[in-house]
């Protein structure tokens, strides 16, 4: 089916970031078209519905970076917007744990880095302030982030939607829309399994798939996106209490992972996790998934390889401990000695989109890219959820410069 009517923007992808930059450009241009298409059929299927759940501080990012500036901006205004639309969020604070020598000559590099990134109030706690704020973990010692908190990231992008439609009626947001190819003439046309649409630009927000998407508008010939899946275990009732709220390991920075952590859900239940595991199938959430074209992908780019010979020990390791709960609780247990097994059940899973490139080092910064009449988010992985509104502001700038 052909519509002629000729948007202002498409924006192609539901997630946290094509819903929050389609919300500030029709609150800061109300009059202003927008056409929002997702290929799933509800909004925030894959990355911003399956994330942990965390409000960033801003504490590990390199200064300057566009992460270590959007985090703490982004930061601000999702709790200013989630006080003002009354959305479940809580500033519980976090507490980043060293349990061993190695972790513990990181510490004073991440809490100075977060002072740089202008976290004020955090502080360097030894064990006993450590059992103060979370009685059942134990470290040598460890970081206080008062700014952390915890959040719905699924609410958040309902009411994103919500609010478009709302002040702009002409502007539709659409499900169950794939976008296979586009053209760019007077207008761009956008088509998908069953319709075409028309727009004078074109935002792209693909999460895993933003560079098969940047690379039909001939931008990006350099990165590739790989999936790592992350598994939760979810605490059982009995064992909830004891998490009190947000505990991190100190971050190996050979990784771009946090590593797993416990984190307490808005909506009471405790998760542990994720691990990363290299997935065959880029948006596949079982262990045994597998797409032909996205394995192809993946093992035909020098860059994957590179990045597997790199880190192969702590690829097996993550692989040997998806498969085995009693490996991951053996990592949980680094930070909560009295873990059990009985303690764990299976929970959700989520995929990252791995910006990879050609030498096998992770991209780990936002990339944004200006092309003709069209504006790519490449790669925005964590914490692109906490940092969405101020993405949207990078990318508005973008768009008014
Ligand atoms: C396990 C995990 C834990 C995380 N924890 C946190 C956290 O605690 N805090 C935090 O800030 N960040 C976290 N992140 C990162 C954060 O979730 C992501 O950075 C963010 O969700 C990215 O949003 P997005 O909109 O770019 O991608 P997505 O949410 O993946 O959205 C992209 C959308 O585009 C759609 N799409 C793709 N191709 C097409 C097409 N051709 N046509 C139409 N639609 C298309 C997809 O269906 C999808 O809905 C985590 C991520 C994961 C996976």
């Amino acid at each position: 089916m052909k519509n002629n009517f000729t948007y202002d923007y498409i924006i192609v992808g539901g997630g946290i970031v094509g819903l929050s930059i389609a919300y500030k450009l029709q609150k800061k241009y109300p009059n202003l078209t927008i056409c929002l298409l997702e290929k799933e059929k509800k909004l925030s299927f894959h990355q911003s519905g399956r994330n942990s759940g965390v409000i960033h501080s801003g504490l590990y990012y390199e200064p300057n970076s566009l992460r270590a500036k959007n985090c703490v901006n982004g930061r601000k205004q999702l709790v200013e917007f989630s006080k003002f639309h009354n959305l479940n969020y809580e500033i519980t604070g976090k507490i980043v744990v060293a349990t061993n020598q190695d972790e513990l000559s990181r510490v004073k590099g991440i809490y100075e880095r977060g002072k740089l990134n202008g976290l004020n109030g955090i502080r360097i706690i030894d064990s006993h302030e450590i059992k103060e704020i979370e009685p059942h973990i134990q470290g040598i010692k460890g970081i206080w982030v008062p700014q952390s908190g915890i959040i719905d990231y699924s609410e958040v992008c309902n009411k994103f939607a919500e609010l478009i439609k709302k002040i702009n009626p002409k502007s539709s947001i659409i499900t169950n829309s794939e976008v296979i190819s586009f053209t760019k003439g007077i207008d761009c046309k956008i088509f998908t399994r069953n319709e075409s649409f028309l727009s004078k630009n074109l935002i792209f927000c693909g999460g895993l798939f933003s560079d098969r998407l940047a690379k039909i508008d001939k931008v990006n010939k350099n990165m590739r996106i790989v999936g790592f899946r992350g598994d939760y275990f979810k605490l059982n009732d009995s064992a909830k209490k004891k998490i009190r709220n947000l505990v991190y390991p100190i971050p190996n920075p050979k990784f771009p992972f946090l590593g797993v952590h416990f984190t307490r859900m808005v909506d009471g239940s405790v998760e542990c996790g994720p691990n990363a595991v290299f997935t065959f199938k880029r948006e596949g959430y079982g262990k045994l998934d597998f797409n032909f074209k996205d394995t192809y992908d993946a093992l035909s780019y020098q860059g994957t390889w590179k990045l597997f010979f790199k880190n192969w020990k702590f690829g097996l390791n993550e692989y040997r401990r998806a498969f085995s709960k009693k490996l991951f609780l053996k990592e949980l247990k680094k930070l909560c000695p009295k873990l059990k097994i009985s303690d764990l059940s299976p929970g959700r899973s989520g995929v990252r989109a791995i910006a990879l490139l050609p030498n096998g080092e992770v991209f780990d910064d936002f990339k944004i890219i200006k092309n003709n009449r069209s504006i790519h988010i490449l790669n925005a992985p964590s914490p692109a959820a906490t940092s969405c509104l101020s993405i949207a502001d990078h990318v508005i700038n973008l768009i008014e410069n």
